[in-house]
Formats: structure tokens, C-alpha cells, sequence
């Protein structure tokens, strides 16, 4: 399997290429974001990489914007992002970009190589950033709901219910499982608290619009209309 690995750091590029290959990978390297990108883009006609590692801090175009490319193209590869800071807010701006997985330095190297294989296990599914059913699109990273050109304000609950239904566009989901996700995991209560939160989000992203996206399966849940209603 091919790999890329990202980092300006010229003495831990090498070593990193030396370890994966001694774990059998085939490893190319990129020292700065435009090369990566460029590798990244090439790469795709031959099938592309099985994973990158992704320095964050790299001359040229960070690794933020490298991973935020490569995802706005429609490039799924696992990305694990390397960086020498750290603290959550690094880490949710690299999965908010679209990375799968991070690591600060230093970071043991069976870490690293065990992080990978389970990335390569999961493989490159479409994991889309930005989730959209028709002309209804949530950005979870700047915590945007449009409706069309329409910017939709929403309360956080509303927001996160709307999010787990567009993660299941399409589905019949249970009243049970949206409140248990989106409220409480141990929660057994009162399913009338969805059916309110959900007349408040019709409210906003259906009503003013004439649309029907949240559509009502009796005895069953919801369905969040894959084409938008
Ligand atoms: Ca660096």
C-alpha cells in the first residue's frame, strides 16, 4: 500500500519513511502543503494513496487547507494529521477540515503505525463536511444551516437534531434514537419533547420555504427527505 507523508521536517520525514517501509509500505514524501496537494491530486489517477500523514505546520499551504482541498475535490483518503501543538481546539479544527484522525508530536511510533492501520481498515467512504439533502445544507464546522442562499439561524438543539437527521437522510429514524442522540444516551422520557423540537425546526427550514422535509412516518419517526423536501 502507498502512502503519503506530508512534513517539512526533513530528518522525521525520513525517518517516518524509513519506519512505514519497514512495515512494508510503500512511501512517497512531500516537504511542504502545495507539493502534498499536488501528490495528493496526481495520485488519483492511479488509484491514490491508501493514506496521508499530514503535517499541520508546513510552508506553502497548511495541512488544514491541504485536507479542506482535498475534501472540497471529493478526495476521501484517510488523512492523519501530525502537529506539534496541541489541545482540543487544534484537534477539532483538523477534523472539522475533514481529517480522520490526529496526532501530536512527539507521538510514539507504534502509535502512529497502529493509528494508520486502522485507518486503512476503515478505508475512504465519502464523508462529506459539509451535509446537504437537496438545497438544505449544515456545515457543522461553521455551524451553518442554508436553505438555498437563505442563512437559517437555529438553537443548538434544534441545530443538533437537525444534523442527526441529515446524517440519516433518507432513513425512517425512531423518535427513540433521535433522543437518545440528540438529548440524552441514557435517556427513556418524554418522546413528546422531539415531537416539539421537531415542529420548531419545521418551523425554520420547512414552513417559510412551501417545503416538506421533515416528514412525519406515523407509528414509526421521522424521515429527513434525501432531496430536501
Ligand atoms: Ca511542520
Amino acid at each position: 500500500m502507498r502512502l503519503l507523508v506530508v512534513e517539512d521536517e526533513v530528518r522525521l520525514a525520513a525517518a517516518l519513511k524509513r519506519g512505514l517501509q519497514a512495515e512494508g509500505f510503500t512511501v512517497d514524501v512531500a516537504h511542504d502543503g502545495v507539493e502534498g496537494l499536488h501528490r495528493a491530486r496526481e495520485s488519483v489517477r492511479e488509484g491514490g494513496y491508501a493514506a496521508i500523514v499530514l503535517d499541520i505546520m508546513l510552508p506553502g499551504l497548511s495541512g488544514y487547507r491541504v485536507c479542506e482541498r482535498l475534501r472540497a475535490e471529493g478526495n476521501w483518503v484517510p488523512v492523519l494529521m501530525l502537529s506539534a501543538k496541541d489541545g482540543e481546539y487544534d484537534e477539532a479544527d483538523g477534523l472539522d477540515v475533514g481529517a480522520d484522525d490526529y496526532l501530536t508530536k512527539p507521538f510514539s511510533y507504534v502509535v502512529l503505525v497502529a493509528r494508520l492501520r486502522a485507518l486503512l481498515r476503515r478505508g475512504a467512504p465519502p464523508r462529506p463536511a459539509v451535509l446537504a439533502a437537496g438545497d438544505l445544507a449544515l456545515d457543522p464546522a461553521k455551524h451553518q444551516v442554508t436553505r438555498g442562499d437563505t442563512e437559517i439561524e437555529l438553537t443548538p438543539r434544534e441545530f443538533s437534531l437537525l444534523e442527526y437527521l441529515l446524517r440519516r437522510a433518507g432513513e425512517v429514524v425512531p423518535k427513540t434514537d433521535i433522543l437518545r442522540n440528540v438529548w440524552d444516551p441514557h435517556h427513556d422520557g418524554d418522546l413528546n419533547v422531539v415531537e416539539v423540537y421537531v415542529g420548531y425546526l419545521r418551523r425554520k427550514i420547512d414552513t417559510p420555504f412551501g417545503r416538506r422535509a421533515v416528514q412525519t412516518v406515523r407509528g414509526a419517526g421521522y424521515r429527513l427527505a434525501a432531496d430536501g423536501g
